[in-house]
């Protein structure tokens, strides 16, 4: 089921009917339009696990079918710009050019964002926009910080007789785009699938803190990057999908919890901590919180 209730600004949870229809507090913390926008695009009604939910930690979906979450309005509003930049896309893609097209197959399904003569005058580019952050844009490109020595050492204090370092920034380094790898492999496949020869696979990432100082200090100059995609092989695909399609599945049917999300799919923790929607139900989590509470403390 999607999210049920709303994470209000005083940290109260609040039933997203009951929001809609009245809201508890003194005002609306946004306009009515926008909350509305918000649960708009929280059910899109498909029965199936869809790519992006595959790719995700197994356990995060499965929390997120099963239990009653609640979800604070103002972090969805960035997922709310990326759909309003594929709507626009979607009403400019006349030509021979496909796009917003859901393709299913046994396990899943998913909704490529287009594909054709998007790039240049040969077919076959299949294309998929991000709206993100300078941080994944600079994991995306390989770009990274080393410390580099400046010639002096610390004068007093703990780290005294120690040299100093200031950050500067490389080119070059390994791209983490593993989950957009696989998102936009699993297109090309069920495309292939459907008939269709993909050529390359392009990702469009659009930078929403491009004018702000920390994305040129994380080497991010423009607004738009394309991020070339590389063929995964489909035997590698089918197998992990299957694999995630199953454990889902047996989830769901046993009703048992299933294993803690692997440290990419939770990102080492951080989104454990601040960024799953399911964090509230998840036994991991809230044991991930006590632990740094106590390292606080
Ligand atoms: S809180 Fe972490 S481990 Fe739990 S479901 Fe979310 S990502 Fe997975």
């Amino acid at each position: 089921m999607p999210a049920t209730k709303f994470i209000c600004p005083d940290g109260q949870e609040t039933p997203i009917l009951k929001c809609l229809n009245r809201c508890p507090k003194k005002e609306r913390c946004m306009f009515l339009p926008t909350l509305r926008a918000v649960v708009k695009s929280l059910d899109r009604g498909i029965e199936e696990p869809t790519v992006t939910e595959l790719i995700s930690g197994v356990r995060e979906t499965y929390l997120k079918k099963t239990t009653d979450y609640a979800i604070d309005p103002q972090s969805a509003l960035y997922a709310l710009q990326g759909q309003a930049v594929h709507t626009l896309h979607e009403e400019c893609t006349e030509g021979e050019i496909l796009s917003e097209v859901r393709l299913k197959d046994a396990l899943t399904s998913g909704k490529f964002d287009m594909y054709g003569k998007i790039l240049d005058e040969s077919d076959g580019t299949l294309g998929d926009l991000k709206v993100t952050s300078s941080y994944k844009i600079m994991k995306a490109l390989g770009i990274h910080k080393v410390d580099v020595a400046t010639g002096e050492v610390y004068k007093t204090g703990a780290r005294k007789g120690q040299p100093k370092t200031r950050k500067e920034i490389r080119y070059g380094g390994v791209r983490h785009v593993m989950d957009w790898a696989i998102q936009l492999n699993y297109y090309r496949m069920l495309l292939e699938k459907a008939g269709f020869t993909v050529k390359r696979m392009v990702i469009q990432a659009i930078c929403r803190d491009n004018s702000l100082r920390t994305a040129s200090e994380r080497g991010i100059e423009q607004t738009v990057y394309l991020i070339p995609i590389h063929k995964i092989s489909d035997q590698w695909l089918e197998r992990y999908f299957a694999k995630k399609a199953a454990m889902l599945k047996e989830a769901l049917e046993t009703k048992k919890m299933p294993p803690v999300c692997s440290n990419r799919e939770r990102w080492g923790g951080r989104k454990c901590l601040d960024f799953c929607e399911a964090r509230a139900e998840c036994p991991f989590a809230k044991e991930l919180r006590m632990m740094n509470l106590m390292k606080v403390g």
